[in-house]
């Protein structure tokens, strides 16, 4: 019989909160819902508080708090809002999924970290701008972090057994990121300028949130992964390889100095790699059907082009620089792709955005999250000006 581990679920309302709810639905002998957030979906936080019954919900504020408790009744659940309450509720269970998106996330995932829990990081911007304050975190205080972008998680499965991530492993060649380069792939460069909101969002392999659909058809969502790779597995950027893979079949590789290639296979669905991670060491029906290569046939793989997808470029290059760079890059991008999603700036503008804020915000060496947080804002200042210039 295994114990039974408490989990809590820090943006449970979005796309990995209900796939991570919908696995944990299939185990209610392994896992015990400590704690749900959400943000704006307030009446779905209620459905999940029903059904999942979990000690604590946390909302942004007190509003919230008020509307949750309406929408709950008499429900025994502790109704928080705010920072402190999600790093207090990131802090107390065994495990933790940190799947609130952008850079809101970053406190509760630093939280977890400090209290030395299990975190099973989807929220890639806490790691591209905690970076080295992320990882020695993790590592003083004996917590275990495992990836949950497929991507790393997949990378994760092919290095081998028993060792931590940030760690570095001998014999590595590169590691080898794969992306399926999103609904833009092949559209004439001409027509990106047109691009609507929606079309962005319409990703060819996996339904994911709206901020996440974006970077992905830019291709920053696979820059910021690159730099979540270096964080993770303390691997050399000139190490860390992008291929266009447009099956999103293979979700990763690592290539060994003996010419070994090792991947990780399976059908798009982040339930695989969120199974992975709560059951980690042991395995977990995910409810994912088998992947069928006979019926697949084919799989491709090409070099991306930077000319059109400029984002990814930007990102490397923030990741080489150092220091605060990765950061600036995140919360640009962050402003940038909130004003695509509103109409107010074209698709184009969201590289442009970027690149001139990074352009705009010196180096800095941040070495708290005090710090860290002022670039960020520093940043996002620098953004709304451009943005306020081209809207
Ligand atoms: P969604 O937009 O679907 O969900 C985001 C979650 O965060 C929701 O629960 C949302 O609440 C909550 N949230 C949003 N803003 C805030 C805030 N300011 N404070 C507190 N909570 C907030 O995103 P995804 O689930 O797609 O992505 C989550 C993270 O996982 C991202 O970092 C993304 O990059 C990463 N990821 C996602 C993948 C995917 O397949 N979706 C794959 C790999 C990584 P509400 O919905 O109630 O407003
Ligand atoms: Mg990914």
């Amino acid at each position: 019989m295994v114990a039974i581990r408490s989990l809590t679920i820090l943006g449970a309302t979005g796309s990995i909160g209900t796939s991570t709810l919908d696995v944990v639905a299939r185990h209610p002998e392994r896992f015990r819902v400590h704690a749900l957030t959400g943000h704006r979906r307030l009446e779905l936080l209620a459905e999940q508080c029903v059904q999942y019954r979990p000690e604590r919900a946390v909302v942004p504020d007190a509003e919230g708090a008020a509307r949750l408790r309406r929408l709950v009744g008499s429900l025994p659940v502790q109704i928080d809002h705010g920072t402190q309450a999600l790093c207090e509720v990131a802090a107390e269970a065994q495990i933790v999924m940190a799947a609130i998106v952008g850079a809101a996330g970053l406190p509760s995932a630093l939280a977890a970290a400090r209290a030395g829990r299990q975190i099973l990081l989807a929220n890639k911007e806490a790691l591209v701008m905690g970076g080295q304050l992320f990882v020695d975190a993790v590592a003083r205080h004996g917590a275990t972090l495992l990836p949950i972008d497929s991507e790393h998680n997949a990378i994760f499965q092919c290095l081998p057994r028993g060792r931590d991530t940030g760690q570095s492993v001998d014999g590595i060649a590169r590691v080898i990121l794969t992306a399926s380069g999103g609904p833009f792939r092949d559209v004439p460069l001409e027509h990106l300028r047109e691009v609507t909101p929606d079309q962005a969002c319409a990703h060819p392999n996996w339904v994911m949130g709206r901020k996440i659909s974006v970077d992905s058809a830019t291709m920053m969502n696979k820059g910021l992964e690159v730099i979540e790779a270096r964080w993770l597995f303390d691997v050399a950027p000139e190490r860390i390889e992008v291929l266009i893979h447009p099956q999103s079949v293979i979700h990763s590789m690592v290539s060994y100095v003996d010419g070994s290639v090792i991947a990780q296979l399976g059908n798009p669905d982040m339930r695989t790699p969120i199974a992975y991670a709560l059951a980690y060491p042991e395995r977990i029906d995910a409810g994912v059907a088998a992947l069928n290569l006979a019926q697949i046939g084919t799989l491709r793989f090409e070099t991306p082009d930077l000319k059109r997808f400029p984002c990814l470029r930007l990102a490397q290059a923030a990741l080489v620089a150092g220091g605060s760079a990765p950061v600036v890059l995140n919360a640009a991008n962050e402003i940038a792709v909130e004003a695509f999603l509103s109409g107010r700036i074209g698709f184009l503008a969201i590289a442009e955005t970027v690149d001139a804020t990074l352009s705009r915000v010196a180096v800095q060496y941040p070495d708290s999250l005090e710090h860290l947080a002022e670039i960020d804002q520093q940043a996002r200042g620098v953004a709304r000006a451009l943005v306020e210039v081209i809207s």
